[in-house]
């Protein structure tokens, strides 16, 4: 194996990472392995992980039952084209998420990545209305601080100032955003907090073909959470002004919050349902849009009486199998009393961030841990900070945030937790 150092050198003249520049001065560790809740860089240093690769390795890493799930799944085959073929991988997950997401969704279209899989909720729902001769139906509507991936089209509903619009305002889509709500998750929600929406659905809802927002927790935009009556009122809304609502699970799904998927604690139904990140326990990468059955059928009975998208990996058996084995592992578990447990441990463990003058708001909500800072961290300083305590913790912005693998144990939980708690106690303007 060639030395760290020359592998960093050559990574940073040639190989591009996320948010991030060639030859930048943010630092990069090599990894050697992973395995459970430990990250094990090439120096030798064990971290714990506190990001499950974002929000994808609910299960942990090397887990001996998604390792024997794509071994087996390899002697059958890899990959095979899915135009004109199918595969029983596909057709049973496609089945297993018809049963555990909310009951009118029933038709399934996989994707590789989740940004891809927002773009399709949104040709979805522009050829829904254009079959059913409402072409002029065509503008997504938003609210602020959202995140759906990075590109184009899912850029346009993300955040404008956090997703930098202005860089692209030439060749971005412009979709219309309304104001975020305050209420937060155990609030009621006001008027004033869904005033906003409404007034955008009431003066344009003839050019709007769906509302698309992430359910309960808004994840890279700021890492909100916001209210189920909130959410209620967005649904009502939408059957009211004949919109349809595209809920984005991607981050949420697959228990995060404390239910199965976010939208459950709202108890109401998207008409579109995007998935990823966790789908597979972040072994592959693999995406999923759920719809109706009337907006698949909608779809086929008009013209061109296509849907008009298929990616070259769609449905890769890989990472159909491993999403199987992933939800089986999942559902099997007592997965909600491992996330209530997190969530306890996170309420009481991050309580004692709050007291320093430098931190604006402590939250949680099922295994999710955020501190929010009034300013912006330094990435460059406090990175190492939590290396050097032995966590694996990606800050950004003015938000430092947990969400571990659902498989930690206590203790590392609360090493991870007091890691933290020194770090941000010893944080400096
Ligand atoms: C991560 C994320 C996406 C984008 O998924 P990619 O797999 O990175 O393309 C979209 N929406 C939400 C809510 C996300 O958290």
């Amino acid at each position: 194996m060639q030395s760290q150092n020359t592998l960093l050198k050559q990574d940073s003249h040639h190989v591009w990472h996320p948010y991030s520049a060639i030859h930048a001065d943010t630092p990069i560790y090599p990894v050697k392995s992973a395995q459970g809740v430990n990250i094990t860089l090439m120096d030798g240093r064990v971290l714990i992980d506190g990001m499950s690769s974002w929000w994808s390795a609910i299960h942990g890493y090397n887990h001996p039952v998604l390792n024997q799930a794509i071994s087996a799944q390899l002697q059958d085959m890899a990959h095979i084209m899915f135009g004109g073929l199918t595969h029983q991988p596909a057709v049973d997950l496609a089945l297993q998420l018809v049963k555990i997401t909310p009951k009118p969704l029933q038709t399934v279209f996989f994707s590789d990545s989740g940004s891809v899989s927002v773009e399709v909720a949104m040709k979805m729902a522009i050829q829904y209305w254009h079959a059913k001769n409402q072409a002029n139906k065509q503008k997504l509507l938003t609210i602020r601080y959202g995140y759906h991936g990075d590109t184009f089209a899912a850029m346009s509903v993300s955040d404008p100032v956090n997703g930098m619009h202005s860089l692209f305002s030439n060749t971005l889509i412009k979709q219309l955003f309304a104001e975020a709500p305050n209420c937060t998750f155990d609030q009621s929600c006001a008027a004033e907090d869904i005033a906003p929406l409404e007034n955008q659905l009431k003066e344009h809802h003839a050019q709007i073909a769906a509302i698309i927002l992430e359910p309960i927790v808004q994840g890279a935009g700021g890492m909100r959470f916001y209210s189920p009556e909130y959410l209620r009122q967005v649904r009502e809304l939408c059957d009211q002004y004949d919109v349809l609502l595209i809920l984005d699970e991607i981050a949420t799904g697959f228990g995060r919050t404390g239910k199965l998927f976010a939208c459950e604690h709202a108890n109401i139904a998207p008409d579109i349902l995007c998935l990823g990140k966790s789908l597979t326990g972040g072994y592959m990468t693999l995406a999923a849009t759920l719809a109706t059955r009337e907006i698949a059928d909608t779809i086929r009975d008009g013209k061109p009486g296509l849907f008009m998208h298929g990616p070259t990996f769609m449905a890769n058996p890989l990472a159909c199998a491993t999403a199987l084995a992933s939800l089986k592992l999942l559902l099997d578990s007592p997965w909600q009393e491992t996330v209530n447990n997190i969530q306890q441990s996170l309420t009481t463990g991050l309580q004692a961030c709050q007291q320093y003058e430098h931190v604006k708001d402590v939250r949680v909500l099922g295994a999710i841990g955020v501190i929010e800072l009034h300013q912006a961290i330094d990435l460059k300083t406090l990175q190492p900070k939590f290396v050097d305590a032995g966590v694996w913790v990606r800050p950004f912005n003015k938000l430092i945030y947990l969400m571990p693998p659902f498989i930690i144990s206590d203790e590392q939980l609360n090493k991870l937790i007091k890691a933290v708690c020194k770090v941000v106690a010893e944080i400096e303007y």
